[in-house]
């Protein structure tokens, strides 16, 4: 892609999440010319550090963000129906006990509110589950004092997967996506008005000039410190960034079927436990940040906090440090309130987006939510239009139909969104390598591309060959990344592709010996770069468990690898 960052784009992009990835895609869609440069991976940022959930947001309603709870479930709806393998339908359950911040009452009544909000058109219907009920559906939560719990769907996701999926469709459509691509300084006319960015190729070291009719800001958290090189607002930071921290453990250690909504018992704000595959993880801490956004860690007081909720929550299955295989921290890049006076709690700033155009016409895009990534961008795509014809350039638009046109891998999704079906023909087109749970995460994974991951296998079966062993991870996935998903390093393939870091038990250094090598012969990399690959791996793994500093070793808590 590098090499096709040349003559005049009509959109620039800074920032490849799901904000960047959203905007490329409706832009491409309409036909213009649209470049996105990222600095690290694709969903490197916030975008693969969520609590990976596509909903409305239950606990907005308390805040009075009927506009954001509606706009949100409506997108959801679209969510599901444009990438049907990728957004699943999940239950939520609310258990509501004796004396509790909210009354039962008043959460079937949010709950009703929600509903309405999203048309009665929710995955799933609600149901209102008595305590009896509550020792069938979720065995492992506390009954002790319980009043009730209301049951709601909502949906989760694979936020990088989303993220990357819905780049990979705006490249089918002509967008140029420049991965390790940092904008390292604008350029303007004599006017100062900017014509262009300097972008550094972080693998190569190169440096390129692009010209853009506009440019875009959609940084995430790093959006002050843009908006602060091009010197296009007056305030330097429109920001409050806050932290949020989640932590993974097995799914045995926490055995639940639905994810689980809870008021914290020391602060009561609200958190969720979630069933992850094999796993469970527990979120989210949301305290302020302010340190740099790529140095984003959980700290030993962030994993207490969530362990003691999940043991306050089911007392049967106490959690320890030790329990905890990954954690990850990112930012939610929420705009500052104009009127908060220094009052306002992290959890009560709103979750809105807001368009700023600069004096030097940057346009920054900030604030929202994963599930809200659509709207924002064909926003960001009118304001952009409206400047560059402001300008005296016009420009032909077509539709973009990003509510209707299927992401990559749902194109063929069957109508009736049976998983398993898809797992079965994708067994089938791997006959006979690629056993069923290989077969199950891979069209979990991919959606209907899985066939072509199969059909590989079955054509080549050392491919099949599992990166962990009794994990369903294979070989052929680290081919299907770099040579179609834009991974360009270790960390892509462990982190954001693969999933292995948060999920294996040793978060996939086990696995790196043969994922460098694999990557070394694809990409032509020499024993120089493979070291330095795995050492960057490393220093990954080893910053999420920095918050283990100080405390005892567990055997495999030390990040290195035997290359
Ligand atoms: P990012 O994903 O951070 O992308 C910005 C990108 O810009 C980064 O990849 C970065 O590398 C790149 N960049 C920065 N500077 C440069 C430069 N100079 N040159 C090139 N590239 C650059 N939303 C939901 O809807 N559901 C949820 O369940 C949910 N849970 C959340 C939980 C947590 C803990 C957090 C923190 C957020 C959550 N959100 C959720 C919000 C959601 O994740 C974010 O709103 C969204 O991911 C932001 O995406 P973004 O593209 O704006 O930012």
């Amino acid at each position: 892609m590098w090499d096709q960052l040349e003559g005049t784009f009509d959109l620039l992009v800074i920032g490849g999440g799901i904000t960047g990835a959203g905007i490329a895609r409706d832009a491409a869609r309409r036909g213009l010319r649209v470049a996105v440069a990222e600095m690290n991976d694709l969903a490197y940022g916030t975008s693969s550090r969520s609590s990976k959930l596509i909903h409305g947001g239950l606990r907005y309603l308390e805040q009075y963000e009927f506009s954001l709870v509606f706009e949100s479930v409506s997108e959801r709806r679209i969510l599901q129906d444009i990438a049907p393998h990728l957004v699943n339908p999940m239950g939520f359950l609310f258990p509501v006990y004796k004396g509790a911040r909210k009354p039962l009452w008043m959460i079937h009544t949010g709950i009703r509110l929600y509903e309405g909000l999203a048309l009665f058109r929710s995955p799933k219907r609600p149901r209102k589950l008595k305590p009896s009920d509550v020792a069938e559906v979720e065995p492992a939560l506390d009954r002790g004092n319980l009043k009730g719990a209301p049951l709601y769907y909502d949906c989760a996701t694979d936020d990088a997967r989303l993220t990357l999926e819905t780049a990979l469709d705006a490249a089918e459509k002509g967008a140029v996506i420049a991965t390790w691509g940092k904008v390292t300084s604008f350029v303007k006319d004599d006017k100062g008005r900017i014509t262009g960015v300097v972008i550094k190729d972080e693998l190569g070291g190169e440096l390129r000039e692009v010209s853009a009719r506009a440019v875009i800001n959609a940084t995430g958290p790093w959006t002050d410190q843009t908006i602060s090189m091009s010197r296009s607002l007056s305030s330097g930071s429109i920001l409050r960034p806050t932290k949020g921290v989640h932590v993974v453990v097995e799914r045995e250690k926490l055995p639940i079927h639905n994810a689980v909504v809870c008021f914290h018992p020391t602060d009561s704000r609200v958190l969720f436990a979630i069933p992850w595959g094999d796993r469970t993880y527990i979120g989210t801490t949301d305290t302020d940040y302010e340190g740099d956004p790529g140095d984003v860690a959980a700290t030993l007081e962030d994993v207490d906090y969530l362990i003691d909720a999940a043991n306050h929550y089911f007392p049967a299955h106490q959690l320890v440090r030790d329990d905890v295989l990954s954690t990850w921290a990112g930012i939610r890049p929420l705009m500052a309130p104009q009127d908060e006076g220094g009052e306002l709690s992290e959890s009560a700033v709103s979750r809105e987006h807001q368009i700023l155009v600069g004096h030097d016409g940057l346009i920054t895009i900030a604030g929202g939510k994963l599930t809200t990534y659509r709207r924002m961008a064909a926003e960001v795509v009118d304001t952009a239009s409206r400047l560059i014809e402001l300008s005296g350039e016009a420009l032909e638009m077509d539709a973009p139909r990003t509510d209707k046109d299927p992401l990559p891998g749902a194109r063929g999704w069957p109508a009736d969104d049976d998983h398993e079906a898809v797992a079965d023909d994708v067994s089938k087109a791997g006959h006979p390598h690629v056993p069923d749970d290989v077969a199950r995460n891979l069209g979990d994974t991919y959606g209907m591309r899985a066939l072509d991951i199969a059909k590989r296998v079955a054509a080549d079966r050392s491919l099949g060959e599992r990166l962990v062993p009794a994990r369903p991870e294979i070989l052929a996935q680290v081919d299907w990344a770099v040579e179609r998903e834009l991974a360009a390093t270790l960390c892509d393939v462990l982190i954001r592709r693969t999933q292995l870091f948060f999920r294996d038990t040793d978060q996939g250094l086990g696995a790196v010996p043969v994922i460098a090598d694999r990557m070394a012969k694809l990409l032509g990399w020499d024993d120089e770069t493979k070291q330095r690959e795995i050492a960057r791996y490393q220093d990954e793994v080893a910053l999420s468990r920095r918050w283990r500093d100080g405390l005892p070793e567990r055997a495999s808590t030390s990040p290195t690898v035997n290359a």
